[in-house]
């Protein structure tokens, strides 16, 4: 004989871990509180979270007087997360803890048009290395995060016709780490993780937001009621290659995209035209910090023609903030003035009454705490938690 809800004991155990980790609950009169479920409900799925080793005992809660309350915490230490953040000329590396917090780093200029051999190779050897470096092993890992500068297949992690980097099209990113680690690969455009990171880790108190990747290429990250927008084909947020009028050749093969004129790469090939020697957006950085004219004009202009295509966002998107990352963003005044000068003289009142124009928090983390987030959530999403702890 069974009874009911003995199919799936543990249902309703994803949701307690989902309010233990993201810190709305510690208790057990909290979880019972907020979970809506019976008091031995909660008992019992604390023991199979707590046995699963998902969650840890940190003691008593409150000294007010009675016996202070067990409190429960999510075991960020049990394990690590690898994130990769694969940009178009530069590539970040880390690993985090379960919780996406950075326990180790590693980065190199890596042109992504070199293919996936190159660069993909690279971020193997590395994630070795940084485990050893941690003393951590390779069955320590629970979960690999990687974003990509193209358009990129959520389920299977497979590259769809990427405009600039011919070669990994069709390239399917978790078989290449299939060999080394027996832990799930997730895949999303450096875009979003790069947004994920903003929205987690970044203290933004916002839920609809637009985080501009301005480096050597241009891009956005969507962010609606606390979820990346991917859009039917995953291509949403390609801000770069929105049409911005002229004639400027675009590396995409068309002509008049945004990118043309205010990418990374159209200040590179601008600044080259000028006798400079500029190859790396750290390059331009560096001109725009020592306070060289040319280069700080370029930047600030390059600002105002992002704001005119985020000003059209503002009115389709209505988000609360505006973030500005990327590797340009590390110029900071010039370009955030630009962007800010345009969006606020263009926008409709209503949309950017409240709207917050900011750089990035998390500067160059961003995409590797948010490719660790972006396999975190995988992990450790409700429905998957309760199934496998049935
Ligand atoms: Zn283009």
């Amino acid at each position: 004989m069974t009874t009911a809800g003995a199919r799936q004991p543990q249902a309703g155990a994803g949701q307690l871990l989902e309010l233990i980790r993201t810190g709305q609950a510690g208790t057990r009169a909290e979880l019972v509180r907020l979970s809506g479920f019976a008091r031995s409900t909660v008992a019992q799925r604390i023991e199979a979270l707590l046995r699963a080793g998902l969650i840890v005992s940190t003691g008593g809660a409150d000294s007010t007087g009675g016996r202070p309350a067990e409190t429960f915490a999510f075991n960020r230490t049990a394990g690590v997360l690898l994130g990769a953040d694969i940009g178009g000329s530069h590539t970040r590396i880390a690993v985090t803890d379960l919780g996406g917090e950075v326990l180790a780093e590693d980065e190199a200029d890596l042109d992504v048009a070199d293919g996936p051999k190159r660069v993909l190779g690279w971020v193997r050897r590395r994630f070795t290395r940084l485990l050893r470096h941690v003393g951590r092993e390779p069955a320590d890992v629970h979960g690999l995060g990687v974003g990509v500068p193209g358009p990129v297949e959520s389920g299977t992690g497979r590259l769809v016709s990427p405009p600039i980097m011919p070669d990994w099209d069709g390239v399917v990113v978790p078989g290449w780490f299939a060999g080394d680690y027996a832990a799930p690969v997730v895949v999303d455009r450096d875009v979003n993780i790069m947004a994920l990171g903003e929205l987690r880790a970044g203290g933004h108190d916002a839920t609809d937001m637009v985080v501009v990747k301005v480096g050597i290429g241009l891009g956005c990250g969507l962010i609606t009621g606390g979820r990346i927008y991917r859009g039917a084909q995953g291509a949403a947020g390609d801000l770069g290659h929105l049409h911005r009028g002229g004639d400027e050749p675009c590396r995409c093969g068309q002509t008049g995209c945004l990118e043309a004129t205010a990418a990374g790469w159209a200040i590179r090939r601008r600044l080259n035209q000028h006798g400079y020697e500029v190859n790396t957006s750290a390059d331009i950085v560096r001109l725009a910090r020592s306070g060289d004219h040319r280069t700080v004009r370029l930047i600030r202009q390059a600002g105002r023609l992002i704001g005119e295509s985020l000003a059209d966002v503002v009115g389709l998107f209505n988000p609360a903030i505006i973030v500005v990352g990327g590797n340009l963003a590390g110029a900071r005044e010039p370009l955030l003035a630009g962007i800010r000068e345009v969006v606020y003289r263009r926008s409709q009142l209503l949309a950017s009454r409240d709207l917050r124009i900011v750089p990035s928090t998390l500067g160059h983390r961003a995409g590797t705490i948010g490719a660790a987030m972006l396999v975190h959530d995988h992990l450790y999403d409700p429905h998957r938690v309760s199934t496998a702890l049935a």
